[in-house]
């Protein structure tokens, strides 16, 4: 048992790295010694058990000493040698311990214990293994910088080469001096809109821009300043289209602008690219800060479309320069457009919009009143209708100026002076008993009653004229209705709760008439003229005037049958209730002069 437990006690120190050896006696005869420490005396195992250690060490005065010094005094000893353990072959620190017998009386040691704890070759191993610890440490913190470094190389290249590549795309495809689009980007870009608008069946416009008597500011102010100057007016142009909108420049003072997305129908893409293009020439006409120099500038614009045509990118671009060619012939600071025809339009237009603000001033509008009679031939009343009194063209209807002046915002002071005009006739007929009792009935464009103020202000010209509100008809078609329902019906029983009342123009044109007649309040029904002139003829149209003529009486409604021409068409409407007639057979729009000598024989029927 004992063996059993030195023999494992001795195993386990035969596996130690640090050399131990045992000893026994005051003789201090090796009884064992591990194996690091026989590699450490450098003889086997054999040649040291039995012996003294004084026979080992015979020159190792000081471990001697040490060894009898515990054998003696009981007491542990350690011994670490001052000489540089790194240097020094023999270099050995240890510890010496006493071991006692089993029979241990406390007195004096059996044997003693020799551990070496630290040897010059061990602490070599242990600096040699720190030393390639450290050297992997620094070597893996090298190693984690160099990649940094390589990582930051990589990324530094990758930006110049991504820099390199914007700046060789800006040369390809920019204008240096203005950062637009260059001529090769705005071709390519036109290529693409030209495909896209014969898919969409849009249109797309080019508006060439040349910079009138540009060379005068490059020669008298210098190329510095020239170039200032193009650098403001691509930003001005920039800033008058929208952003899906391509500005490019050409060179020298050339600017293309290339519109897309306009109108399905070529009238209207060629009035919405002009309207820009006047925009674009109105952001140009402000002054210029060119240094400390004013400077004023203005430019000319050729227009041409492009939608379904086949026309080559290059044609286009040589129909608006040629275009643009045109307005600089015209004097410049001007549009004109490629298409002859296009160009008549844009015109007559511009003219129309010119001649129709000053016509209120001028007085050149004028009232014709048709005749509206009652089923005795009587007259009841009339139905005001403009007259444009045009001093070159003469004699304008409705449908020569009318939509125009509703789609440019004229409609509404046109329509005052119509109001104003025809309260004074009113006023004129309510001072003769013959004529007091006739009503005028007016058409109001949804535009113009659309319009925040119209309740007040049609209110107004009532209260300065003082007329007889139940003697004014407002005429609607139900056009009025498109804007809000509510909104048309507060203003609607806000004039009919001062006295004036509503006819429903063209009734049964639309598909919301029945809708009008249900949700607001009107009076009147007008028969459209398109269903009188066949009434005789066309069974359907016969039903149809029929039948509204039904509707209304059912309704509480009265009807005006507008557009008789013959005997037989008012028999007929006559006989199917209609009690109001409006129309050639009683007298065709006249000035007031003309109807009232027709109407010598007011009191008297009439035809
Ligand atoms: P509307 O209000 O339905 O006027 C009736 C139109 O039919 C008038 O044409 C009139 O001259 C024409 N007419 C009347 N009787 C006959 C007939 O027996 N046979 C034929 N063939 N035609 C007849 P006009 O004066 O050219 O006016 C056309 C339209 O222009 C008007 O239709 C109305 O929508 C608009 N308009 C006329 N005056 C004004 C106005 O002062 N303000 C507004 N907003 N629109 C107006
Ligand atoms: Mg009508």
């Amino acid at each position: 048992m004992e063996t059993d437990c030195k023999s494992n006690t001795y195993a386990v120190l035969d596996s130690a790295r640090l050399p131990i050896a045992v000893m026994e006696g005051e003789d201090k005869i090796l009884r064992y010694v591990n194996s690091a420490f026989s590699t450490l005396m450098c003889k086997s195992v054999e040649e040291i058990i039995g012996i003294p250690f004084a026979q080992l060490m015979p020159d190792d005065e000081i471990c001697l000493l040490l060894l009898d010094e515990v054998y003696r005094s009981g007491k542990c000893e350690t011994h670490a040698q001052q000489l540089n353990a790194q240097s020094h072959p023999l270099y050995w620190s240890y510890e010496i311990w006493p071991t006692y017998g089993d029979s241990r009386d406390g007195t004096k040691p059996v044997g003693l214990v020799l551990q070496v704890i630290e040897t010059g070759s061990l602490h070599r191993q242990t600096a040699l293994m720190n030393e390639a610890l450290l050297l992997s440490a620094v070597r893996h913190h090298e190693l984690m910088e160099e990649a940094e470094t390589l990582n930051g190389k990589l990324e530094a290249e990758i930006r110049e080469r991504q820099r390199a590549e914007s700046e060789i795309e800006q040369l390809a495809y920019y204008d240096v001096l203005t950062d637009l689009p260059n001529r090769r980007l705005l071709l390519d870009r036109v290529h693409h809109a030209v495909l896209t608008c014969r898919r969409t069946m849009r249109h797309g416009a080019i508006l060439f821009l040349d910079l009138d008597r540009f060379k005068t500011v490059n020669d008298t102010r210098g190329h510095q300043l020239g170039d200032l100057l193009l650098q403001q007016v691509a930003q001005r142009l920039k800033h008058s289209v929208r952003a899906g909108d391509t500005v490019a420049r050409l060179g020298g003072d050339e600017f293309v602008i290339m519109l897309e997305d306009l109108n399905e129908d070529a009238a209207e893409a060629n009035e919405q690219a002009e309207k820009i293009g006047a925009k674009v020439l109105a952001s140009l006409e402000h002054p210029y800060l060119l240094e400390e120099h004013r400077h004023y500038c203005t430019g000319s614009i050729g227009i041409t479309l492009f939608g379904k045509s086949q026309e080559s990118v290059d044609g286009l671009l040589k129909q608006a320069d040629l275009a643009q060619y045109r307005a600089k012939a015209a004097g410049g600071q001007t549009i004109r457009f490629f298409d002859p025809q296009m160009q008549a339009k844009a015109i007559a237009r511009a003219t129309l919009d010119v001649d129709l603000r000053f016509a209120i001033q001028k007085e050149q509008f004028m009232l014709h009143y048709q005749p509206q009679v009652d089923s005795n031939r009587y007259l009841r009343g009339v139905k005001a209708l403009l007259r444009w009194k045009h001093p070159q063209r003469g004699l304008l209807l409705p449908s020569d100026f009318i939509l125009y002046a509703e789609e440019h915002g004229l409609i509404e002071s046109i329509g005052l002076w119509i109001v104003d005009t025809a309260c004074r006739q009113l006023m004129a007929w309510s001072r003769k008993p013959e004529t007091s009792h006739l009503t005028i009935a007016i058409n109001i464009s949804s535009r113009e009653f659309g319009h925040p103020e119209f309740v007040t202000r049609v209110l107004s010209i009532l209260d300065e004229t003082g007329v007889n509100p139940n003697r004014l008809i407002l005429e609607f078609t139900e056009r009025v209705m498109f804007g809000s329902l509510e909104e048309t019906l507060v203003k609607m029983s806000a004039l009919k709760a001062c006295g004036l009342s509503f006819a429903l123009d063209d009734f049964g044109m639309g598909f919301s008439s029945l809708t009008c007649l249900k949700s607001l309040p009107i009076s009147q029904v007008k028969i459209d003229r398109s269903f009188v002139c066949d009434i005789l003829t066309n069974h359907s149209d016969a039903v149809i005037a029929s039948a509204i003529l039904g509707l209304a009486q059912n309704l509480g409604l009265s009807v005006v049958a507008e557009g008789v021409e013959t005997e037989e068409q008012y028999a007929f409407l006559a006989t199917h209730g209609c009690r109001i007639f409006q129309g050639f057979f009683f007298g065709a729009p006249q000035p007031m002069e003309h109807l009232l000598l027709d109407c010598r024989k007011i009191g008297s029927p009439f035809s």
